[in-house]
């Protein structure tokens, strides 16, 4: 019997997580980062390695294929509302579990001591690098958008929305010039496709290694050479943790299942039957940006998304829609406020909307970006920034959870837009 992509995948991560247990309570953090976690880091490495292909050959081919210019902007505009839509439902959806919860008043006032003095180097460098994106200007993020040279932002994952503006404009200006000229470029162009598609393929041959040693090794790295921290930081921790996941699962049963709905014919099953493979990763690796091309391949693939959506829509929600994120950020200050023992008013908590959606665009699709920008949530409501100490220990397990909630918003919005512009094979 041949087994699914997604069940090979779920061994991989549960011989991970039995390893790296084993690995940390044994103490043989040095052998798991010397002989294991090299197999995640290649695995990584070769997911991001053609994410810049992937995205621009079918982004070209996606644009050059559209008959008029205002179904772009139809897309375009479609995709934004819902993106912008969900984020804030999600924010709100994190405000009601962390006010009803109330994770603050849980901790012990011992540990909340000990957790700042433990994480306060950690968090400063967290500081340092949030004052730094508070230093640009408003219109800066636009202007990043806009690159000065082409092979520069290809040299570099980070500025995929870079690379998305240059598609765009390539593939508009290839609809402009006369067919005999851009027919040769387009089909080169689909043959990059094919190509970069296969590549994605064999790639996941290599998930169920890559995923046993990206979890072997997060474990170990978490908990050091004592698992005790871990169940310490857990026990402490363990109700803010609760507010978020709780968050999280209800936005990807109801948000997402309403998404769906709306727009679609899809069933929950198929949805997630078709995805589970982009969640499992965006899980194991902790980024939405690494995660981006089988998230495109699932899509297209297995849920019917045509190329021309997926490839606008999936490059576009891995930079800027981050749903988990902003919820895990409002959680996270309303938490800080409550162990420092701040009352947040009404006028902070709308602020949290506000600056939740902001910040979460401005995240970075790579591991533990959105701590980064929690920063400037709490010095926009006046919690001391610092406090995030009190939450550094237990945030890359946070990071996983919140990243999967990220890649299956950005894979419900592409069926919703797909299906809205009839562009749902299936
Ligand atoms: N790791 C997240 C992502 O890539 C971003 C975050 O840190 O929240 O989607």
């Amino acid at each position: 019997m041949k087994l699914e992509l997604h069940w090979k995948i779920i061994i991989g991560l549960i011989l991970g997580l039995l390893f790296g247990v084993t690995a940390a309570s044994q103490g043989w953090g040095g052998f798991t980062n010397d002989w294991i976690a090299p197999f995640g880091k290649i695995f990584i490495n070769l997911l991001k390695l053609i994410a810049v292909p992937l995205v621009l050959s079918s982004l070209i081919t996606g644009v050059a294929s559209l008959s008029d210019l205002k179904k772009l902007s139809r897309i375009g505009g479609k995709t934004i509302t819902i993106y912008i839509t969900t984020t804030a439902i999600a924010v709100t959806i994190g405000l009601i579990a962390v006010n009803i919860l109330e994770p603050g008043s849980t901790v012990p006032e011992d540990m909340k001591i000990k957790l700042q003095n433990t994480y306060q180097s950690a968090a400063s460098g967290k500081l340092e690098a949030a004052q730094e994106v508070k230093e640009r200007s408003v219109l800066q993020p636009v202007v990043d958008i806009v690159p000065s040279n082409f092979f520069s932002s290809a040299s570099n994952n980070r500025n995929m929305l870079q690379v998305v503006f240059v598609a765009i404009i390539i593939g508009i200006a290839l609809i402009q010039i006369p067919k005999e000229k851009s027919r040769p470029v387009l089909e080169f162009m689909e043959g990059i496709n094919d190509l970069v598609i296969k590549l994605v393929d064999n790639i996941m041959l290599l998930a169920p290694i890559g995923v046993f040693a990206l979890i072997a090794d997060t474990i170990t790295s978490v908990a050091g050479n004592n698992i005790n921290n871990v169940i310490e930081l857990l026990s402490a921790l363990g109700f803010y943790m609760l507010a978020v996941i709780m968050g999280l699962v209800i936005h990807m049963l109801i948000t997402y299942s309403v998404v769906l709905k709306l727009f679609s014919k899809m069933s929950l099953k198929k949805f997630y039957q078709g995805i589970a493979p982009a969640q499992l990763l965006g899980f194991s690796t902790s980024s939405s940006g690494a995660t981006l091309p089988v998230t495109m391949e699932r899509c297209e693939d297995e849920l019917g998304v045509s190329e021309e959506v997926s490839s606008f829509v999936l490059p576009l929600g891995a930079t800027i829609n981050m749903d988990g994120t902003a919820l895990y950020q409002a959680v996270a200050a309303v938490f800080i406020a409550q162990t420092l023992g701040m009352d947040l008013s009404i006028v902070a908590q709308l602020t949290i909307v506000l600056t939740a959606v902001l910040a979460s665009i401005g995240t970075a699709a790579v591991p533990g970006a959105g701590i980064i920008m929690l920063v400037i949530i709490l010095e926009a409501i006046g919690v001391p920034s610092a406090g995030i100490a009190l939450i550094l220990g237990v945030d890359r397990i946070l990071d996983m959870m919140r990243t999967v909630t990220n890649v299956t918003g950005d894979a419900s919005v592409a069926v919703a837009v797909a299906s809205s512009e009839n562009q749902l094979r299936i």
